[in-house]
């Protein structure tokens, strides 16, 4: 930084060094990468953790159909040995009752072995959800450390800037007081009006017959440049920052 000019613009101008100090600072809190990064765990997160939810309920759903299935299958087989038994009972020369005893027994075969085919696809899909299972429950118990991680770095990151932040705070507070309130209202407006810093360099690149503001890079006009020269601060026509010469 150059020497601050020696006139009220000075005040404001060591203000103004500590704002910006202050301004970095504060940005890199914001837009530390680690911080981003713990947004994306935490999301990842939910998502393992809603796929263990999702796999338990998949788990109830097989297990109520292996119970299902294993009643089936006692009352099944009880079915075929009664049946048996009643074929064995029966007559030999009764063909409608043994006719009607051979179709029942077969169909209650048929359903038990198509029990038997839909209990090996459960079986199979069973063991998917138990695998998905197990693998969001470590994906999450990773996150979780990186997460644990991630946290304990910020908190450094966060330690070691708030210190600095809240002296910078302070000091600023007590700067307020020795810059012109004019000047300082005027450097609040051009702050909140996105011409930040407010306060630019003035130079001249022709000795002295034209001024360049350096906040915007452009001429200032004769009236400004001879204020400029006068008081050692004028303003800028174009972009209205404060400017001061170099
Ligand atoms: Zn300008």
């Amino acid at each position: 930084m150059p020497t601050p000019p020696k006139n009220a613009l000075a005040p404001l101008l060591e203000y103004q060094q500590t704002d910006i100090a202050l301004k970095k600072l504060l940005a890199e809190l914001n837009k530390n990468p680690e911080v981003k990064k713990l947004d994306k765990t935490k999301e990842e997160f939910s998502a393992a953790k809603q796929a263990v939810s999702d796999s338990e309920t998949e788990a109830a759903v097989i297990v109520a159909f292996f119970k299902q299935a294993e009643v089936y299958y006692a009352e099944s087989t009880k079915k075929i040995e009664e049946l048996q038994a009643a074929l064995a009972a029966i007559p030999e020369d009764e063909l409608a009752g043994r006719k009607e005893l051979v179709s029942q027994l077969e169909s209650t075969r048929d359903r038990l072995s198509n029990l038997e085919r839909k209990v090996i696809d459960r079986r199979k899909s069973g063991e998917a959800v138990v695998r998905s299972y197990r693998d969001a429950q470590d994906r999450g118990k990773k996150l979780k450390e990186n997460y644990a991680q991630l946290k304990e770095r910020i908190d450094a990151f966060k330690k070691d800037k708030e210190p600095k932040i809240e002296a910078l705070q302070k000091k600023l507070a007590s700067m307020r007081t020795s810059v012109d309130p004019a000047l300082l209202e005027r450097y609040r407006t051009l702050a909140a009006d996105g011409k930040y810093p407010p306060v630019a360099e003035s130079k001249s690149m022709d000795a002295g017959k034209t001024f360049t503001c350096l906040g915007c890079g452009l001429s200032i006009s004769q009236a400004s440049k001879s204020e400029l020269l006068q008081g050692g601060f004028s303003n800028c026509d174009n972009c209205r920052r404060m400017i001061y010469k170099i």
